[in-house]
């Protein structure tokens, strides 16, 4: 019997680590190699249908097990003809971060030790590239949709002098949040989860080219203040996930402004623009914003998860969420220190240490790398684009901003009111293909296939791929429908 949980055998385990580390390396190396996504076969469903362990197994053999049942079966985000949704690459640094943090097992909710320095290096670095100023404070999330909560608990409590936080949602149920229509649903569960129901969100539409109407949006304020409604926020969108589009964020900060409101942005994957050079003015205004959501696992590649909440005003995030408990407990010197706590910037007191890897994989790759990555994704859209734009049987949905491309396949073989169902089984079959894997999304001319490209493995070669799968899929769908036609007229 061992008296703890540590291993009896160190060496074993050693060895059992070399080996997983070897081949979760080769994994990635080699992922181009294996189809983007298959189906799950029923087996991997049964040996996660098991009741709780009672007696531990060796590693040896959950490894095993390991390799069967998870590593063929992930989504395909590794892989760079994955472009599904907005999901992250990740790196094979970041494993090893990832590792390190495990073994050092921090928690960083607070106190004195060096893994909360490291957060704060993260944020002090976040505001150098987003241009806040000193004053600005900020915290690492789970990932956009935690940082949307906080941005927007933080325009639900300011000026209230601590109303909303004492009397509940009484005081705060006549207030207004907008954004526009392409805002993302996590905006809507943040006031929903906040106790201002999704009543308090205000839609506002978007002109053709997916960005917030400013002049309807300074109109609905204006009627809202007279019907006795209390605006506190505008949320602009730097990157909405259906087509990349960037709300004017230089307008509505100014709007902010004339009209006493908060302004949080969400750039859940679209902030991370503002580290390139070249299309940085994409997010023009970000540095406006009173708080700033974005996610470090999508185009920063850092493993998931991991997002960050930035805001102007440090303060605001201490009158939001420090407890007296804290700072009752705060000492000027030892291993209780280290003032201000993050469990007092955040609505979590124990927290991981998600900021190594951030660091980790910041200092690895550099600005330059995610910039250089950021910009060829860029180029894969504007080529991807053009393929479309060349083809006769393919037509663009939606204008190219970023890194999202939205087309349908719509060949003369196909009726225009056939147009929605078929690009939606299109998506699907080609997605059971394995060679690559898009998305639809529902846009004003109906339902598109997405490719967002956000994968620093991606080529130029890749986006190629991805039109001539869709063709060729396309292709035997229509053979496929003429042949059913022929043998139901023969009956
Ligand atoms: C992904 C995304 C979110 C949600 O972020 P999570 O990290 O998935 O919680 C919010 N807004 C936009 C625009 C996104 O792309």
């Amino acid at each position: 019997m061992n008296d703890s949980l540590d291993p009896s055998d160190w060496r074993a385990l050693h060895e059992i680590g070399h080996e997983i580390l070897d081949t979760v390396m080769e994994y990635i190396r080699t992922v181009e190699s294996r189809p983007v996504w298959q189906d799950l076969p029923g087996y991997v469903q049964s040996a996660l249908s098991e009741s709780p362990p009672e007696a531990g197994m060796s590693v040896g053999e959950i490894w095993n097990s390991i390799k069967r049942i998870l590593l063929p079966y992930s989504l395909g985000n590794l892989n760079p003809r994955f472009f599904g949704w907005v999901h992250g690459a990740g790196t094979p640094v970041g494993v090893l971060a990832e590792m390190i943090a495990a073994a050092v097992n921090a928690n960083v909710g607070g106190r004195e030790h060096a893994p909360i320095y490291f957060e704060r290096q993260v944020l002090d670095w976040c505001r150098t590239i987003f241009g806040f100023p000193s004053s600005s404070g900020g915290i690492l999330t789970s990932g956009t949709s935690m940082a949307n909560v906080i941005g927007l608990a933080l325009a639900r409590g300011r000026g209230t002098d601590q109303r909303t936080r004492e009397g509940g949602l009484y005081s705060s149920s006549r207030q207004r949040v907008y954004a526009s229509t392409e805002a993302h649903v996590s905006i809507r569960k943040a006031l929903e989860l906040l106790g201002m129901g999704s009543q308090a969100l205000v839609e506002i539409p978007t002109d053709e080219t997916y960005r917030m109407r400013s002049d309807l949006l300074r109109e609905r304020i204006a009627v809202d203040r007279e019907s006795g409604f209390e605006p506190v926020c505008i949320v602009g969108s730097a990157g909405t996930v259906n087509t990349g589009a960037v709300d004017d964020l230089r307008r509505l900060g100014e709007i902010c402004q004339e009209e006493n409101l908060w302004f949080h942005v969400d750039g859940a994957f679209g902030a991370a623009v503002r580290l390139s050079e070249k299309y940085r003015n994409l997010v023009d205004g970000i540095e406006e914003a009173d708080s700033l959501a974005f996610d470090f696992h999508k185009w920063f590649h850092v493993p998931y998860d991991v997002g960050c909440l930035m805001t102007r005003d440090m303060e605001e995030l201490h009158k939001t969420f420090g407890t007296e408990a804290t700072y009752l407990l705060r000492q000027e010197r030892g291993a209780g220190s280290g003032i201000p706590w993050f469990a007092d910037h955040g609505p979590e007191l124990s927290r991981g240490f998600r900021a190594l890897k951030v660091w980790f994989t910041w200092k690895a790759h550099g600005t330059r790398g995610f910039a250089e990555a950021i910009e060829a994704n860029i180029r894969q859209a504007k080529r991807l684009a053009r393929l479309v734009d060349a083809d006769a049987d393919l037509e663009l949905m939606a204008p190219t901003t970023m890194n999202i491309v939205c087309f349908r396949y719509c060949p003369s073989e196909v009726a225009r009111s056939e147009w929605d169902a078929f690009n939606t089984n299109l998506v699907v079959r080609v997605q059971e293909s394995g060679h690559t894997v898009p998305s639809t999304a529902h846009v004003d001319g109906g339902v598109a296939v997405r490719a967002a490209i956000i994968n620093h493995r991606t080529k130029e070669s890749d986006v190629e791929i991805l039109i001539d799968v869709i063709k060729s899929v396309g292709q035997t769908m229509i053979q496929e429908r003429s042949t059913q036609h022929r043998s139901r007229s023969h009956e």
